[in-house]
């Protein structure tokens, strides 16, 4: 590459027109300057690459234009304009606070700020990162800010505004720079590209711009590295190369594969994207982005959210058209739910090849059959559920299948699915999600009777743990008979009767026998029985201390000795409560599937 000059020098603009999407901060700026109101002091604010350094450039070259075009613009020809775009201009001056913020330096400068410019009006004093200044610095800074000679001009730019004293704000006057639009982006390398001989395909400038999330200064640098790579063209293939994005194609596909209930060929696509380096929370929060971008298709109103170029907007229209509502927030909120569980989880693959099926499954494509013994996998929790939660799950789910007119529910997507996934996920992640899967299928009138028997069965749930939780009333120490206990036993039996089968069995069949000190042993047939009892120990056994008034009672578990095939397993049902035990995302999975033995 020979004489290769970065972009972002070469084009950086030089007048106020050709500063891109910081239309009304230039308008304002130029305003000034017409009137003659300009303030000692601006404070530009906004996040990196932005343009807020070339505007106070531009400004400060403006101001001090000789000859000023019509259009307030400089002239670019006089000998100030010559000397500031040659880098050589003594009035202006420019401090990065980030690597010079100590007071001495800011000392420096208010040196200098006496001294009146020999060419032109005014000297401009450019502070970069000004909310990196030490404390004492902005002190020093203070005096001269706020009683500068007429001839002093401060811009000061910072990125983070809201570490800036207020004494400081006060005296500035404050222009807010927005994060560009892709839209301006993708223009104004096509413009580059123009001027440059660079065939560029416009769909692999969007994926410069989005990358470069609303900076110019990022996405410039971009478009020189596919530049110094692929040469005078380069395709949307060679970028999403080079940036390392996952091409949309993928998002495009596995909908596809959702709506028809392709799991193998979910998984396969997943499997494809690992082995090519991606990272599977990137694809999640992908995936999500994808399907919140389909949703705002659906609605003209909307569509305007849609941050994508011309061609591509149409596959997004027409998949938009081919999903219905009920499914694009269901899998908007399978997703969330993934991207909220991925930190936490110890199977990260499998979460989301989880989240891959519950997609696949939407409207109940893979598996009809609802019979499902819950209570296999159903995750035990420890403190009791909070009030307000059981109460707010069916009037926050109900909406979803109810409402169809897209004006009311789109406005509520970017939050609703999110908030919702807080509440009820973390109290009750097996209960919320069986009515959302066969949403796009189930009558409204189902549902909500799907809701109203969750919220009873989660009273009910409520009250067995309350009971089981409650405190010991003092510190009692009755005796207590083996037939007390027998009668205990039958009616915790009673209590797991319908909703945990297993412990059900356990309490049936194991009453414990009275040792030393009030202590309790229970007898288990294997490892797996003393598992399900310790889920549950804490809660019960505060149970037991209270029914039998004493709250010395302690409960220990055994295997038995005379069962030499404790681990032995040998129906269906042992097998899948074996495997679960060593990895209980198994349980997840056929709870979440509605799968059951044959
Ligand atoms: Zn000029």
């Amino acid at each position: 590459m020979e004489n290769f000059i970065v972009s972002a020098r070469k084009y950086r603009p030089s007048t106020f027109d050709t500063v891109v999407g910081q239309g009304s901060i230039t308008a304002t700026l130029k305003n000034a300057i017409k009137n003659k109101q300009l303030a000692q002091a601006y404070l530009f604010c906004g996040p990196r690459g932005v343009g807020k350094t070339t505007c106070a450039r531009i400004f400060a070259k403006t101001i001090n234009c000789l000859n000023l075009t019509p259009e307030l613009e400089a002239c670019n020809e006089c000998e100030s304009c010559k000397a500031f775009n040659e880098n050589r201009s003594y009035n202006i001056h420019e401090l990065d606070a980030a690597s010079n913020n100590s007071v001495d330096d800011i000392r420096q400068l208010i040196d200098k700020v006496r001294i009146p410019p020999q060419i032109g009006k005014y000297s401009i004093y450019i502070v970069d990162e000004v909310h990196m200044l030490s404390t004492a610095a902005f002190n020093a800074f203070l005096k001269t800010l706020e009683e500068p000679p007429a001839h002093a001009k401060f811009i000061l730019a910072t990125t983070e505004k809201h570490k800036i004293l207020p004494t400081i704000l006060s005296r500035c006057q404050i222009f807010d720079f927005n994060r560009m639009k892709v839209e301006n982006i993708v223009g104004h390398l096509q413009n580059l590209a123009k001027k440059e001989g660079i065939e560029a395909d416009p769909n692999g400038l969007n994926v410069i711009a989005q990358k470069a999330d609303g900076g110019m200064r990022d996405a410039l640098s971009f478009f020189d590295q596919i530049v110094s790579f692929s040469g005078k063209k380069f395709t949307y293939q060679d970028v999403i190369n080079n940036l390392n994005v996952l091409d949309y194609e993928y998002y495009f596909r596995l909908v596809d594969y959702f709506k028809a209930g392709d799991v193998v060929n979910s998984l396969l696509i997943f499997n494809e994207i690992l082995n090519k380096g991606f990272d599977a929370h990137h694809f999640v929060t992908g995936l999500s982005q994808h399907l919140r971008d389909i949703m705002v298709c659906r609605d003209a109103a909307t569509v305007q959210l849609l941050e994508v170029g011309a061609d591509i907007k149409d596959r997004y229209k027409k998949q938009a058209q081919e999903s219905t509502l009920p499914f694009l927030y269901t899998a908007l909120n399978i997703t969330n739910r993934c991207d909220l569980d991925y930190r936490d989880s110890k199977n990260k693959r499998l979460l989301v090849e989880l989240m891959l099926m519950q997609l696949c499954n939407i409207g109940g494509k893979i598996v009809s059959q609802t019979s499902v013994n819950q209570s296999v996998a159903q995750p035990q929790i420890q403190a009791p559920a909070p009030q307000q939660n059981i109460q707010q799950t069916p009037k926050e789910t109900i909406p979803q299948a109810t409402i169809q007119t897209p004006q009311q529910t789109i406005p509520q997507t970017a939050t609703k699915p999110a908030t919702q996934v807080v509440s009820t996920a973390q109290t009750q992640p097996s209960a919320t999600t069986q009515p959302q899967q066969n949403v796009g299928q189930i009558s409204i009138r189902e549902l909500m009777q799907r809701q109203k028997q969750q919220a009873e069965a989660q009273q009910q749930k409520l009250q067995e743990e309350k009971a089981a939780q409650a405190p010991i009333q003092s510190n009692e120490c009755q005796d207590f008979t083996p037939e007390q206990v027998e009668l205990l036993w039958k009616k915790l039996a009673e209590i797991y009767k319908t909703k945990k089968p297993r412990l059900h069995a356990i309490f049936a069949s194991s009453v414990p026998k009275i040792k030393d000190n009030y202590v309790l042993e229970m007898s288990l047939q294997n490892s797996l029985q003393i598992d399900t009892i310790n889920e549950v120990k804490t809660g019960f056994v505060g149970y037991v201390r209270k029914e039998l008034h004493n709250s010395k009672i302690e409960i220990v578990t055994k295997v038995e000795e005379n069962n030499s095939n404790s681990n032995v397993v040998y129906t269906d049902v042992d097998k899948f409560n074996f495997l679960n035990s060593q990895n209980n995302n198994l349980g997840i999975l056929k709870t979440e599937l509605n799968l059951d033995f044959v």
